[in-house]
C-alpha cells in the first residue's frame, strides 16, 4: 500500500509502577495512517491515547508490536536514523504554553527542529522561521524576540504549529491540540490546522478525549477503550451507525442544540472508567455495557471488519441481528 503513511501495528505499552507492578497503557493496538488523511483518535481521559502518540514518536519505547513509518520500523532505527525520520514527523501537544521552553526565545523555540536536524544556514533558519510563523498569522517582527509567557494559550498554540511545520513534516500528531483552549480561540486552532494541512499537504493523527471535535476534523475516527480500539471506520458511518456501545454512548454524550430530543437509556454511559491495572475480563468495556452478557466476560472479542472500513471489537454489535 504505497498510500499507506504510518502503520501502527499490534502495538502494547506498559509502565512500571511502584512495588514490582506494571500498568498495560495500550493493548495491542492496529491501524494505520494514509498519506493525505486525518485520522481522529478518540476516547476517555485515561484510555491510553497519549500513550499511543508517545509510542509513535519514540518517547516510549512500547512493550510490543511495531510502528513502521514510510516504510521503516522505528524502532529498528539508529539515534541518527531516527532524528533523520523525526524529521517528516511532528507532535504538537496538549499544553501549548509548557510546551514550549520558557528561557527560549520564540524564534529559537521555532528554529529548534531545524537545530536539531542541522540544517540551515543562520540566515535560512531565519528566512524559514519568519515563513512558518507568517503562516500561523503572527507577525515576525513582533514575535521572534519574546519568550513564551508573553502570549496567550492560542498564541502558544500557533507557536507550536509554526515549530511543527517549520521542516515541513509528513506528518503530524495532535495530541488533544485544543483541549486546553476555550471557544473561539479554539475554532481559530481548528481552522489553522485544516488551512495548514492543505498548504502544506500535510497528514495527521488527531487525538482528543472529544468526540464532537474529532468529528468535525476527521476523515475517519479510531475510538479506544481502557487501552485498546473497540472501532474504527470512515466519520460519516462512524457518527451515522455507530456498532459499538460505547461509540454509541459517546455520540449520545454529545450535546445538542435540541431540547426535544431525549438521551435513549441504552446509550447513556455510566459508571467510571475501570483502573487499567486490572482490567474486566473478556470484553474490557462490558462492565459498562448495557448490553453485556455472559459471553462477554468469558471472551475477549475480536477486531472484525463488519463492513468496508468498518471495523469493531464487540461481540453483540450494534445494528446486527447477532
Ligand atoms: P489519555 O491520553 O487517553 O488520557 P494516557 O495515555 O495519558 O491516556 O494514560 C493511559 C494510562 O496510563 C492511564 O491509566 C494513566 O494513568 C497511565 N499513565 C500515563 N502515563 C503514565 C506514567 N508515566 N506512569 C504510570 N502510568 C501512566
Ligand atoms: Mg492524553
Amino acid at each position: 500500500m504505497p498510500d499507506t503513511l504510518l502503520i501502527v501495528d499490534n502495538l502494547s505499552a506498559t509502565y512500571k509502577l511502584p512495588r514490582g507492578r506494571q500498568l498495560t497503557a495500550v493493548a495491542n493496538v492496529s491501524f494505520t495512517v494514509t498519506r493525505g488523511e486525518t485520522l481522529g483518535l478518540v476516547g476517555e481521559s485515561g484510555c491510553g491515547k497519549s500513550t499511543v502518540a508517545r509510542s509513535i514518536m519514540q518517547l516510549l519505547k512500547p512493550a510490543g508490536g511495531s510502528v513502521i513509518f514510510e516504510g521503516r520500523d522505528l524502532a529498528s532505527l539508529d539515534a541518527a536514523a531516527l532524528r533523520q525520520t523525526l524529521t517528516r514527523l511532528h507532535m504538537i501537544f496538549q499544553d501549548p504554553i509548557s510546551s514550549l521552553n520558557p528561557r527560549r526565545k520564540v524564534r529559537d523555540i521555532v528554529a529548534e527542529p531545524m537545530a536539531i536536524a542541522g540544517v540551515g544556514t543562520p540566515e535560512e533558519r531565519e528566512r524559514r522561521v519568519r515563513i512558518a510563523v507568517e503562516a500561523v498569522s503572527l507577525d515576525p517582527d513582533r514575535v521572534l524576540d519574546r519568550r513564551p509567557h508573553e502570549f496567550s494559550g492560542g498564541q502558544c498554540q500557533r507557536i507550536a504549529i509554526a515549530r511543527a511545520l517549520i521542516m515541513e513534516p509528513h506528518l503530524v500528531v495532535c495530541d488533544e491540540p485544543v483541549s486546553a483552549l476555550d471557544g473561539s480561540v479554539r475554532a481559530q486552532i481548528l481552522n489553522l490546522l485544516e488551512d495548514m494541512k492543505a498548504r502544506y499537504g500535510l497528514t495527521l493523527l488527531f487525538i482528543s478525549h472529544d468526540l464532537a471535535v474529532v468529528k468535525n476534523v476527521s476523515d475517519r475516527v479510531a475510538v479506544m477503550y481502557l487501552g485498546r480500539l473497540c472501532e474504527l471506520a470512515p466519520s460519516a458511518r462512524l457518527y451515522e451507525a455507530p456498532r459499538h456501545p460505547y461509540t454509541a454512548a459517546l455520540i449520545a454524550a454529545i450535546p445538542v442544540m435540541d431540547p426535544g430530543r431525549r438521551h435513549d437509556p441504552l446509550t447513556l454511559l455510566v459508571g467510571e472508567l475501570p483502573s487499567p491495572i486490572n482490567p474486566p475480563s473478556g470484553c474490557r468495556f462490558r462492565t459498562r455495557c448495557p448490553r453485556a452478557a455472559p459471553r462477554c466476560s468469558e471472551f475477549e472479542p475480536e477486531w472484525r471488519e463488519v463492513e468496508p472500513g468498518h471495523f469493531v471489537a464487540c461481540h453483540f454489535p450494534l445494528g446486527s441481528s447477532t
